[in-house]
């Protein structure tokens, strides 16, 4: 009996030790430092705070952790360097990383979006929302690494891109090419928010001069092609868009 309870002991742990994500935390704030490794450590994850973008890097590239908290606002070295240089180096570029940022700083959540950060919480946030961001890019990365060919279903949307179809509610509905592209960038990451530059990019390669008003031209033509599921995309003011994450 007692080998049968320490063969479960070991097991826990070994699983334990397989499932647990290591999120380092890299602000400079000890209270903020504090109240989000209070609250992972309190959801299962293993936390490491450090208090500046050198050591954030430094601590990243020695031991990758499953996800980066980033502060934009540091001394020294700041958010949007960090995050350039974690995406620039071949150990760290994969990891995925959410910006903690103020309210104000919209201009830097756009650049660190297109710096390749997965996702930003603005301060104050309430530790819920955090992690609830913490467990859907996790989910992402996990599920959805990288763009494919397979049909995606959402919200009653199915988009086929083989077939080049889109359905709603099983009625298949006409989109342009553009549109159909929009859309299948906005359901391979549901949650995530894409910026304009990188819609744009994606729908026509980085080359092509189209402008930021033109994307919400053909969102606005998505939405109503669309129908109800059209509210699922989501604007995401003086940022982007999304689709709504209804995991
Ligand atoms: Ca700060």
């Amino acid at each position: 009996m007692n080998l049968l309870l320490g063969a479960c002991e070991w097991y826990v742990r070994i699983v334990l030790e397989v499932t647990t994500k290591h999120v380092l935390v890299v602000e400079d704030e000890e209270d903020i430092q504090e109240l989000v490794r209070y609250n992972l450590e309190r959801d299962g994850y293993a936390v490491t705070t450090v208090a500046s973008g050198e050591d954030g890097l430094e601590k990243a590239a020695a031991t990758p952790p499953d996800l980066i908290l980033l502060d934009l606002m540091l001394p020294g070295l700041n958010g949007l360097d960090v995050c350039r240089a974690l995406r620039a180096e071949q150990s760290t570029k994969k990891i995925p990383i959410i910006m903690l940022t103020a309210r104000s700083e919209e201009s830097d959540i756009v650049a660190g979006l297109e710096l390749g950060a997965d996702d930003y919480v603005t301060k104050p946030f309430s530790p819920r929302i955090l992690l609830a961001r913490v467990r859907a890019v996790l989910r992402r990365r996990a599920s959805a690494p990288t763009e494919n060919d397979s049909p995606i279903a959402l919200g009653g949307i199915l988009i086929d891109p083989v077939r080049h179809e889109v359905k709603v509610e099983n009625e298949q509905v006409q989109l342009s090419s553009t549109e159909f592209r929009i859309l299948q960038i906005l359901l391979s990451a549901p949650g995530r928010v894409y910026t304009r530059d990188q819609i744009i990019d994606a729908v026509h390669g980085a080359d092509y001069a189209v402008t930021d008003r033109s994307v919400d031209v053909q969102v606005v033509g998505l939405r109503r092609k669309l129908g109800e599921s059209g509210r699922l995309i989501e604007t995401v003011r003086n940022v982007g868009y999304k689709f709504k994450d209804a995991r």
